[in-house]
This record gives C-alpha cells, sequence and structure tokens, in this order.
C-alpha cells in the first residue's frame, strides 16, 4: 500500500509498505478524509517527538472498516467510523488510573503518526476497534468528522484542564482549530467573558461566531499587561493555553487571578524549560495551577462529541477553510499547515 510518511526530521515523501495485520481485537480501515494538523509539523519539521523513519503520517480522520478481528463485537466491514487521535490500550494500569492516553507510557495512547503507521495511506491499523472506534452519525459529512479526531477533544480537554466554571472569566491563547474549539467549548461552559489571543483574520472571524467576546494581539505589547488593563488589574479566573511557546507560561500566570487554572494542550515543539515567574506565582502560595494534557480518546468520547455536532450544538464547519479532492493533494496540504497563510483555519483532503 501507498502511505505519505515522514522520512526523517525535516523530510516527507510517498513510500511503499506491507498493509498492516488485523490482530484478534482490531480493524483495518481505510480513510475516507483526513485532516493535517500542527502536531505533524512539530513532529517532522522539529523533530519535537523524537526521530522517525519512514513513519506514515496523520492522525486525523474518518475512515471505512475494512476488516475486524475475531474478537470486535460492535464493528464490520464497511461501517463508516469516527477515528479518535488517540487510541488507548483500554486494560493498561494507566488507563485504570484514568490517564487512557498515557495508556503504556508517556503519551504512548498517541499512536498515530507517533509510535505507529498514521491515517495518511491506503488501509492503516486501529488497537482496540470496540474500544477505540465511533459509529460515524449518518447526518455528519466526511470533512467535518475529521474535526472530531483531534480539534474538538483537545480544545474541549483545555476547557476540562482550566475547570471552566459557569461565569468564569477566560483567557484563550492561540485561536487556531485548536483554541477555537477551546473557545467553543467555554461558552458551552458558561464562561461570562473570554478573551483571544491571536491575530489571523480569518480565526478572529471564527473565534467570534464560536463566543470570544475581546481580542488581544500577541504582537501589540505583552498578553499579561493587555489582560490586566482590561480586567481592572485583576486578571482573569481561567487561562487556556492553544497556542505560543515555553514563554507563553510567564504570560499566562500573569494574567491569572490567585486560585486561578491554566489548562494547556499547546504542543511544545522547542525549547528546554518552562519557568514560572516567582512573584505573579504567589512566590510559591498563589494557588495558581499549571495542567497540561494530552486528549482523551477513546469510543466513548467521540460518541459523546459526535452526538454533539450531529444534534446541531456544535458546527464545526467554519474550520476546514481548505477542502482537497484525491491523494496528490496530502502534501500540498501538509505544506499549508506549516506555512500558516492568512486565510487558512484548516486543511483538509477528501479520499472517497
Ligand atoms: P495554530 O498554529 O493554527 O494556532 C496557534 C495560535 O497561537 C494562533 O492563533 C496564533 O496566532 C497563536 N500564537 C502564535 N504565537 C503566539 C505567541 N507567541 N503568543 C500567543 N499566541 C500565539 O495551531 P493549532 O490550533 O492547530 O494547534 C495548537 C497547538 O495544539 C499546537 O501546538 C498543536 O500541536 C497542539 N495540539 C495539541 C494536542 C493535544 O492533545 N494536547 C492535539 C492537537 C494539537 P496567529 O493568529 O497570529 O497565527
Ligand atoms: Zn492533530
Amino acid at each position: 500500500m501507498k502511505g505519505f510518511a515522514m522520512l526523517k526530521i525535516g523530510e516527507v515523501g510517498w513510500i511503499e509498505k506491507e498493509r498492516p495485520i488485523c490482530g484478534p481485537m482490531d480493524a483495518i480501515c481505510r480513510p475516507l478524509a483526513i485532516a493535517i494538523c500542527t502536531s505533524d509539523v512539530h513532529t517532522v519539521w522539529e523533530g519535537a517527538v523524537g526521530d522517525r523513519h519512514n513513519m506514515i503520517l496523520g492522525h486525523e480522520g474518518c475512515a471505512e472498516v475494512v476488516e475486524v478481528g475475531e474478537c470486535v463485537k460492535d464493528f464490520k466491514p464497511g461501517d463508516r467510523v469516527l477515528v479518535p487521535a488517540i487510541t488507548p490500550d483500554w486494560n493498561s494500569l494507566e488507563a485504570q488510573g484514568g490517564y487512557s492516553m498515557h495508556s503504556g507510557g508517556m503519551l504512548a495512547g498517541w499512536k498515530f503518526s507517533n509510535f505507529k503507521d498514521g491515517l495518511d495511506s491506503e488501509f492503516f491499523h486501529v488497537n482496540d476497534a470496540d474500544g477505540n472506534l465511533a459509529h460515524m452519525p449518518e447526518n455528519i459529512n466526511t470533512v467535518d468528522a475529521c474535526m472530531l479526531s483531534d480539534m474538538v477533544p483537545t480544545g474541549f480537554h483545555g476547557v476540562e484542564l482550566a475547570d471552566v466554571q459557569f461565569g468564569d472569566e477566560v483567557l484563550v491563547i492561540g485561536i487556531g482549530p485548536v483554541g477555537l474549539m477551546s473557545v467553543a467549548g467555554a461558552h458551552m461552559r458558561g464562561a461570562s467573558r473570554i478573551i483571544a489571543v491571536g491575530t489571523r483574520p480569518k480565526c478572529v472571524e471564527a473565534a467570534k461566531f464560536y463566543g470570544a467576546d475581546e481580542f488581544i494581539s500577541y504582537k501589540n505589547g505583552t498578553i499579561e499587561e493587555q489582560v490586566l488593563e482590561m480586567t481592572g488589574g485583576k486578571g482573569v479566573d481561567k487561562v487556556i493555553i492553544a497556542g505560543g511557546t515555553v514563554d507563553t507560561f510567564d504570560s499566562a500566570v500573569k494574567s491569572l487571578k490567585p486560585g486561578g487554572k491554566i489548562g494547556n494542550v499547546n504542543y511544545l515543539g522547542s525549547g528546554d524549560m518552562i519557568s514560572i515567574p516567582r512573584v505573579e506565582w504567589g512566590v510559591g502560595m498563589g494557588h495558581k495551577q499549571i495542567v497540561g494534557g494530552l486528549m482523551p480518546g477513546g469510543r466513548l468520547r467521540m460518541e459523546k462529541l459526535g452526538a454533539l455536532v450531529s444534534s446541531g450544538k456544535l458546527d464545526v464547519s467554519p474550520l476546514a477553510t481548505h477542502v482537497f479532492d484525491g491523494w496528490d493533494y496530502i502534501p500540498e496540504a501538509l505544506q499549508l499547515m506549516k506555512d500558516k497563510p492568512a486565510e487558512l483555519i484548516k486543511p483538509v483532503v477528501k479520499l472517497d
């Protein structure tokens, strides 16, 4: 089978590989559509998870099942499925401890295009099919379905990590597709005020659609100065980080009220240390919490988030700004994600 792969750090290309083998609990699927992720850019060009050779890329997409193992109960060839970017081993101790995304070790629930071949190929392998796949609701199209793999669950996880409560004032740093879903999630959770950080006009427009009230440009002075001015010197209750660098934590801590929480879902592709400002962290006693997390995956999560889209409560259609048709466009779509032109939010390639 053919696949589009990371050949080594900084290099991508088409390769031929053997079709994956289906274990008793697994499924083999063929992608119906795939989306490109900023994480692919970190992985390929920053080597952020380490060097990988001839690893097929892609962890966002929807698919048709072509084969299932003998123990799979709920899926059969021909089923159309949502595929989470994170596919934990549900019988692992980490999953039993509540952190399925780290099943088998740090970030090891993230298998596609990290520890094994991903979705950008004619066929791909899904471990624990009953635990990880979800039936695709009939009224969701394949492009929108791609947003359920990673953008919706990751953006929403930022909201969970920051523990957004009714009436909270929330700062969302970064309004690419992930941050946009954090804005949408914070709005759904009852934030009274959402301040968003980002400059691309298309993203600002979408952030307004999802419920952002005010905007800050990180290019016009520090984020914390602007937040403190907007909040009468008090700061916000919660911060979600979905963009920026290792230095963004400094601004986040300074923008936060005592007792506030920071939920980070940004993939820190470079830099060695994250520093916390001593004074604004209450000289160690400010009750300001910082949590960073990989999105939870799995079937239940996919079914619930899929229901939000199929019921019309969450409209993900503004995210896919660039939709291509056919395998040949995968390299172009990846390059777009690397270049981030002003009008781009998310590129999707239809393959059915
Ligand atoms: P984008 O690059 O599309 O968006 C990044 C956002 O951050 C943009 O709004 C950008 O502003 C803003 N930004 C850039 N630099 C700064 C800065 N110095 N300070 C503040 N804001 C800044 O990324 P995505 O939305 O696609 O992804 C966001 C992150 O989430 C990525 O790192 C991605 O790898 C990660 N991720 C994490 C996952 C998880 O499970 N935890 C899963 C999937 C993705 P501008 O408008 O100016 O471009
Ligand atoms: Zn992704």
